[in-house]
């Protein structure tokens, strides 16, 4: 049976002292969940809220790491950086990442690389603009991403990948997919994974779904047999939406 998760991503959003504050507040609340819990924080976060949530079922995520191991690369994080906080995830691929800091297919396929080399499981997004979604091109540009940046893993190392779909047109716009739309589209990235690592692994990975996904429609969209969860920026960051969430999955 694959992780069922709830993964949150909470971006360039609140102070280490907020970020503190909604960590002790999802810790308190969180004791047992049904699933798989994750927040992820901005890099400053992540050793307080790592230690902060020690003895938690809720695991830390970082949003980013850099594509290179180590040195002279100034303002960067590297994967063992990260790893060294007592994060155990890293969120690579995000539409945001992918848009405004032109991460492209090489270099998220140099982060995920590093991030497995240090032992962190990356959350792997991937999603179609709006425009190719109009095109009816949304299968190819997903498959294109995969085939771009993680296809080249091995079998033991892709045990590692958490897959979240997130169509870029509903991130942070409170466009949400149908359930419909989400559970097609995470059934042909089921059946790709299933033709390049085979049909086990396939059922083993773990796919979310994320773009306003919320307290109200996140019960419907993980009714679908292919959604195993949801990657959520917006209503992360707000501890009764976040854990009606969870509560949801
Ligand atoms: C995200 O950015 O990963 C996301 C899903 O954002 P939102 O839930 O705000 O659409």
């Amino acid at each position: 049976m694959r992780t069922k998760m709830v993964a949150g991503n909470w971006k360039m959003n609140k102070t280490l002292q907020e970020g503190v504050a909604l960590a002790t507040e999802l810790k308190e609340a969180v004791k047992n969940p049904s699933c798989a819990v994750v927040i992820g924080t901005p890099f400053i976060h992540l050793a307080s809220v790592a230690e902060l949530l020690k003895g938690s079922p809720i695991k830390v995520a970082a949003e980013n790491c850099a594509d290179k191991e180590k040195g002279a690369y100034t303002g960067e994080v590297s994967a063992a950086m990260v790893k060294s906080t007592g994060a155990e995830y890293v969120i690579l691929g995000h539409s945001e990442r992918r848009a405004y800091y032109h991460e492209d297919y090489a270099i998220l396929r140099e982060k995920v690389l590093l991030a497995l080399e240090n032992g962190l499981k990356p959350i792997f997004c991937i999603g179609e603009v709006k425009e190719e979604r109009e095109a009816g091109k949304q299968n190819e540009v997903v498959k294109a991403q995969l085939e771009g940046s993680v296809f080249n893993l091995s079998a033991e190392e892709w045990k590692n990948i958490t897959l979240a779909y997130e169509p870029v047109w509903a991130i942070g716009t409170g466009l949400t997919a149908t359930p419909e739309q989400a559970q097609e589209m995470h059934a042909y990235l089921r059946s790709l994974v299933a033709e390049k690592y085979g049909k086990e692994a396939a059922d083993n990975t773990t796919i979310l779904y994320g773009g306003s996904c919320n307290e109200k429609n996140a019960a419907e969209l993980f009714a679908n047999p292919d959604v195993d969860g949801g990657l959520i920026g917006g209503a992360a960051l707000v501890a009764e939406k976040f854990l009606a969430i969870i509560a949801a999955r």
